[in-house]
């Protein structure tokens, strides 16, 4: 039972909210013993599945897992008819939880809060009420999902229509009648794909709008799959752990098998397997690279595309419902029963509002650009204004009376989709940067809610009040959700996960997409550190343990995670010749790079003989000369060759437009310093030399390096300005060695656990130069005369040893009148932005590179960067 508020209208907490993660805030709210006043507009529980009783209206996740874990008493009790339950069975569940937990005298139903302000003197949540009632609690908890505020019709005439009006979102609860009626449907997403095929049942004439075609596949629904039962059957705490350890809150092995590279009868099967199961994440697990890559996300799509052909028997109206403006996936895809089969019906049309938008809504219809329709009924299945909107619908003022409206003005900012900075003790479950609507909901909620209640209890047993996140750990989780997103192909579509379905609302990723184990994680991680990011506040005082706690591009993690699970032994502890063999071992599993227009090997008289170097010319026009680029491999002095760094020459090449010209130079410890240096050297001057030949335009010329490369390639560019030659236009040292000072700070914080660790770098010093001569300029170049040298473009990465050598050798170029562009790879590390066609994230940054790049030769003709 709960707690009875102690001062009439004062309650520890107040939930708004009463579907899925309000009545299970309440229950775990209870048994910490806090007083506890829930209130939902609606007239009972139930959330989204109060609200929607649209006919069709079901679950897209199947019920087995769409369901609370937190009571194996209530998993035992309950059983679900369907492999998805309609909107009814959903319902009487929830009121079944309700009842079981005697939760709904806690409920103030039919009430909406319409404002919450936070009380500085008296570190209390104000809350008011349509109702006029007005309370007061220490901790505000918004469980106001996240499809829960329609979008209002943006249609002109929208009012003038005199017929019935229907929307989805808000269905009559004594239903709808559409017998022997002309309908029409406005809106093909999840809701419209859902009742259009039994609307149609019954209308005389169904006529629906579609603006965008969306991908779909059969449900398939019936008795819920006997291979799932068996497993919750046998080990049913087995099953939610993997459930709650999954990406996307169902358990499912997450595929490797890559669409760009499998077989067509791989990518048939597989595909075939996913239609026939019809779950969302089966369909979207079909390729490991179809949400990352657009070539895999295309053999999907064309598969799906080919299902509505055979499936629609008008070609025309076939080829208007197949999707071809966005990626599969990108949108939520929906699941349907019969939804293009309904098609083929005599009675029901399809109006495609690409070729025929819609003018205005009428007293009798709607007029499109062509023609005037008369409707008796009109359905709206046009959606909501997600994530954000039922936050924003509730006026929640702040520190400083600041609204949530006003600071998300631009777009939301949460710390882990939980809180929010400036808004003491307010709680949001779902709320955006939350994994959310991109996973199973249940299994979120379920975490949320879990957090939540373990962080009051955790703050009230070490005595605060108060708890709220800073403003660095909120921005870094933002840009952390942010990064997720970027690496997927889903910022390109106009999806409601956009924010792109409301006009004037920000462009913004608004759920996490890192998945629901990675999330888990993170909230984990949060509280074994302390609360990192919070501040916390009492009679005792005020703790904050403030930062970031998530750096690194998820990609980079992502590698950093496989390189590990490989076992390899360190470098540092082989042989060079063992090292080496190792390195072109890993050389062999990755993408080769994109295609440039033609390669070539030929060799350079070198000091200690031929160097071979490899010439990579870009495809396309302009004919004729092009500048050129001397690019130095990296490896430590030791390791490396044409091979190792030659997915990144061919990038370097696509995206700048230049000839590049890898070059091979003599290796430690077989030659120790200064061979190396001094043969980048002779290099670049055979090139300058040759540039004609090559194809170059003689005295455009640059040179580029990564690592140990990038420490020959800025000697030689020292060495040149003292020979008087040749002239450099600029030089390119992407993550470069500089210096022989092992002690600067990224040393300390990063010398372990990012591949090129203290010891290994130790390891090249040793094979490459006596500890003498590592001083040398022509071994710490940093330490050499900078005046004079050409511009500089310099890539430093935050989780790099060599990070801060990078910046010292900026700032110190710029400080000897050297125009220098520092070119900061956020969340990487030593060897990630080489790593072409596996960390995407990398890509921004090699763009960068490649604009320096084309920014030295002003007068080359621009290029075409790779998609
Ligand atoms: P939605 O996916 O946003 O779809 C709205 C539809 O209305 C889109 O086709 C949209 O076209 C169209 N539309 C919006 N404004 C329009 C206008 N002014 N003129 C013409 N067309 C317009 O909304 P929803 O179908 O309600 O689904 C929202 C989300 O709720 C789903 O993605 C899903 O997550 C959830 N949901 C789940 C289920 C389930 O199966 N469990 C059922 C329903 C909903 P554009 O695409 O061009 O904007």
């Amino acid at each position: 039972m709960n707690k009875p508020a102690s001062v009439p209208g004062q309650f520890d907490a107040v939930v708004v909210g009463a579907g899925f993660s309000g009545l299970y805030m309440l229950y775990r709210l209870r048994q910490l013993g806090l007083s506890v006043k829930v209130f939902d507009s609606a007239g009972d529980v139930g959330g989204t599945w109060y609200w929607n009783r649209y006919p069709g209206a079901r679950c897209d996740i199947p019920t087995t897992d769409y369901a609370y874990s937190f009571d194996p008493d209530l998993e035992q009790e309950w059983t679900w008819s369907e492999k998805y339950a309609t909107q009814p069975e959903i319902l009487d569940y929830l009121r079944f939880v309700t009842d079981r937990h005697g939760l709904r005298s806690d409920i103030e139903f039919s009430t909406t809060v319409t404002s919450a302000r936070w009380d500085e003197q008296e570190e209390r949540w104000r809350i008011t009420t349509d109702a006029r009632k007005e309370l007061r609690c220490r901790y505000y908890i918004m469980a106001t999902g996240c499809l829960s505020v329609p979008k209002s019709p943006d249609i002109d005439g929208a009012s003038r229509f005199a017929g019935r009006v229907y929307f989805t979102s808000r269905w009559p609860h004594e239903g709808a009648d559409f017998t022997g009626q002309r309908v029409a449907v406005i809106g093909t997403g999840s809701s419209g794909i859902q009742s259009i095929p039994l609307i149609a049942r019954q209308a005389s004439q169904l006529t629906v709008f579609q603006r965008t075609a969306n991908f779909s596949i059969p449900a398939h629904n019936g008795p819920a799959s006997a291979e799932r039962l068996k497993q919750l059957d046998e080990d049913r705490e087995g099953y939610r752990h993997d459930a709650r350890w999954s990406r996307g809150g169902i358990p499912l092995e997450p595929t490797d098998i890559l669409g760009v590279t499998a077989s067509e009868s791989v990518r048939r099967e597989r595909f075939e397997a996913a239609w026939a199961q019809g779950e969302l994440f089966g369909i979207l697990n079909v390729f490991a690279d179809q949400g990352l890559n657009p070539a895999s996300n295309d053999i999907v799509a064309e598969m799906i595309r080919e299902k509505i052909r055979s499936i629609v028997t008008d070609p025309g109206a076939a080829e208007a419902l197949s999707p071809k403006d966005h990626y599969f996936g990108t949108k939520r895809p929906c699941l349907d029963t019969g939804y293009f089969e309904t098609f083929n019906l005599p009675h029901v049309r399809l109006v495609d509002l690409r070729k025929q938008p819609i003018v205005s809504v009428t007293e009798e219809g709607i007029d499109t650009a062509d023609e005037s329709f008369a409707f008796d009924a009109l359905v709206y299945a046009t959606g909501f204004d997600a994530m954000t909107g039922p936050l924003v619908a509730v006026d929640v003022a702040g520190r400083d009376g600041v609204s949530l409206r006003e600071k998300w003005a631009s777009g939301p900012s949460t710390y882990l989709g939980l809180m929010t900075a400036g808004f003491p003790n307010f709680f949001m479950l779902t709320g955006p940067g939350s994994p959310s609507v991109l996973s199973n909901m249940t299994v979120s909620i379920e975490q949320h809610v879990e957090w939540v209640t373990g962080c009051l209890k955790d703050l009230r047993e070490a005595g605060f009040e108060t708890i709220e996140p800073t403003a660095l750990a909120e921005s870094g989780w933002n840009q952390h959700v942010q990064d997720c997103a970027a690496i997927t192909l889903h910022p390109t579509a106009n999806s409601w996960y956009m924010g792109a379905n409301v006009p004037g609302k920000p462009r913004f990723f608004l759920p996490y997409i890192g998945g629901v184990n990675a999330y888990r994680q993170a909230c984990d991680d949060v509280v074994s550190q302390g609360y990192l990011g919070f501040r916390m506040t009492g009679p005792g005082g005020t703790r904050c343990r403030d930062g970031v706690i998530r750096r690194m591009q998820p990609d980079v993690a992502m590698v950093m995670e496989l390189v590990a699970a490989m076992g390899l032994p360190p470098m540092d502890t082989l042989s060079a010749a063992d090292a080496r063999a190792l390195m072109a071992a890993m050389a062999q599993t990755r993408p080769p790079g994109p295609e440039v227009g033609e390669v070539t090997d030929g060799v350079i008289p070198g000091p200690g003989g031929d160097l071979p170097y490899r010439l990579y010319r870009p495809a396309g026009p302009p004919e004729g000369p092009r500048p050129l680029v001397v690019y130095f491999h990296g490896g430590g002095w030791v390791l490396g060759d044409l091979d190792s760094d030659d997915p990144l020459c061919r990038d370097l090449c696509a995206r700048s437009g230049a000839l590049v010209v890898s070059v091979n130079y003599r290796h430690a410890p077989e030659a120790r310093f200064p061979a190396a240096a001094l043969d980048a050297f002779a290099a670049v001057q055979w090139v300058d030399a040759h540039a004609a030949e090559l194809g170059g335009i003689p005295g455009q010329l640059a040179v580029a390096g990564w690592s140990a490369g990038g420490n020959v390639a800025t000697v030689a560019c020292q060495l040149a300005r003292d020979a008087g030659g040749p002239y450099l236009a600029g030089q390119v040292l992407i993550c470069p060695v500089v210096d022989s000072d092992m002690t600067r700070l990224s040393y300390q914080e990063n010398g372990e656990g990012y591949i090129l660790t203290t010891a290994l770098m130790r390891w090249f010093w040793d094979h490459y130069a006596d500890p003498a001569d590592r001083g040398d300029r022509r071994a710490a170049p940093l330490r050499g005369n900078l005046p004079g040298l050409p511009p500089t473009c310099i890539v430093a990465a935050d989780f790099d040893p060599l990070r801060d050598e990078g910046v010292a050798y900026a700032r110190a170029l710029e400080a000897a009148g050297v125009p220098v562009r520092l070119a900061r790879a956020r969340g990487h590390t030593h060897t990630s932005v080489t790593m072409v066609g596996v960390v995407i994230s990398g890509a921004p940054v090699r763009a960068e590179i490649a604009e320096a790049l084309r920014n030295f030769f002003p007068n080359a003709a621009p290029q075409e960067p790779p998609s």
